[in-house]
């Protein structure tokens, strides 16, 4: 059975992670810097901070970001339950709007006309769906509008390029970035995630709340007494300044993660080739599509097909088990947010965002990953072609 994503592990991210287990140090260790550094130099932003899992990391940046009860986070619902959960998890209330129909990303135009219509949104969060980033320019400028800041969910988009060609993930048109190194995405560290900003203040928030809320670099001590003596720092203090979390990630994790790094071009090179070759099979069936035309700046996290199941009078289960018959197997990203029964039980209608469900009712992902050889695409298109057409 082919997969629809996986991840690609070779000698080198097992010896990287046994050195770890020799070291003596399993975490918060050297790997831990190193593997924020790397990140944070390669996508060209001043500070990054590696926690626990993508969902840590947007739970973290919601909270930097000032959300809460009282106030909203505005995303597309064309992206994981996470991206949402993160505002759900700090007391405020999610809100969605529509996605552009030929990027499958937030649309610019209804964002500006859904903070029009609800003045408590605090933070646009856009997903880079896919892979592919969002008309960010557009974006920003719709938040700052609103007196809002921008949270990117970049967890498709390690290694794309904005269309200024700036590396997602530089903050230039962001507070903040959040990654993710769950397996099936560009690099895996088994979980993990990261947020990069150019904002020390949000920097130093996000340390802290990765660990408790207690006191990071030079944070200053609050009970004067209690903290030093005779002049002198106590050793042995720390304080808790605010409600953290334990949301540390491990230099296990960070090993296995740095040692995938090294190979992030060429992962991100083969899956375009793969892309590509997808887009010239398919160019001539009638009843499909990909969902997304753009391949020189994406990630290539999916390979999403769009199909006219009425057009083709086949439905989409239907197709899917044909597949899976033929050892494809196929996903569907995303259900959109809004349709989850706690969405709903929220206030959250489908029908309030058309050009998602409409995408909804037509996407199917099929496998795109590194180790996906010639042959077992060529297997992929030998099926494709055969049910969809
Ligand atoms: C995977 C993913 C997340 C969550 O990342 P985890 O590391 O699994 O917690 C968030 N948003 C999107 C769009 C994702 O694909």
């Amino acid at each position: 059975m082919i997969p629809y994503g996986r991840q690609h592990i070779d000698e080198r991210d097992v010896e990287a992670v046994v050195d770890v287990l020799r070291s003596g140090l399993l975490t918060q260790g050297p790997k831990v810097d190193a593997f924020e550094a790397a990140v944070r130099d390669y996508v060209g932003a001043k500070y990054a901070v590696a926690v626990a899992s993508g969902t840590a990391g947007l739970h973290l940046a919601s909270m930097a970001a000032g959300l809460g009860p009282g106030s909203a986070l505005l995303t597309s619902p064309i992206t994981f339950v996470a991206t949402s959960n993160a505002a759900l998890y700090t007391g405020a209330r999610p809100t969605f709007a529509d996605v552009d129909p030929t990027t499958v990303n937030l649309s610019p135009e209804a964002t500006r006309v859904a903070l029009a219509a609800s003045r408590d949104v605090r933070v646009v969060s856009p997903v880079h769906f896919g892979g592919l980033p969002c008309d960010m320019p557009a974006l920003k400028a719709a938040a700052d509008a609103a007196g809002a800041v921008v949270v990117e969910d970049a967890a498709h988009a390690l290694g794309a390029r904005y269309a200024d060609g700036g590396r997602v993930g530089n903050c230039q048109h962001s507070l903040m970035t959040v990654f993710s190194f769950h397996p099936v995405k560009a690099i895996a560290a088994g979980e993990g995630g990261m947020v990069t900003t150019n904002n020390e203040d949000v920097y130093r928030r996000l340390l802290r709340l990765r660990s408790h809320g207690i006191n990071k670099l030079d944070d200053a001590f609050v009970v004067a007494d209690e903290s030093s003596e005779g002049g002198q720092s106590n050793p042995w203090y720390y304080e808790m300044l605010e409600l953290g979390y334990h949301y540390r990630i491990t230099d296990i994790q960070c090993a296995l993660a740095l040692a995938q790094f090294s190979r992030l071009d060429e992962f991100i090179a083969r899956r375009r080739l793969l892309a590509e070759r997808y887009d010239a099979a398919f160019a001539g069936l009638e009843h499909c599509r990909p969902a997304q035309g753009e391949r020189a700046r994406s990630g290539h996290h999916l390979y999403v097909m769009r199909i006219d199941f009425a057009g083709l009078k086949r439905s989409r289960s239907d197709v899917m088990r044909a597949l899976r018959e033929r050892g494809i197997g196929t996903q569907v990203h995303y259900i959109p947010v809004t349709n989850h029964p706690v969405y709903r039980s929220l206030g959250w209608r489908p029908e309030g965002t058309p050009d998602a469900q409409h995408y909804y009712r037509e996407a199917l992902s099929i496998p795109l990953f590194f180790d996906l050889s010639d042959d077992e695409q060529a297997q992929v298109i030998a099926a494709v072609l055969q049910v969809v057409s």
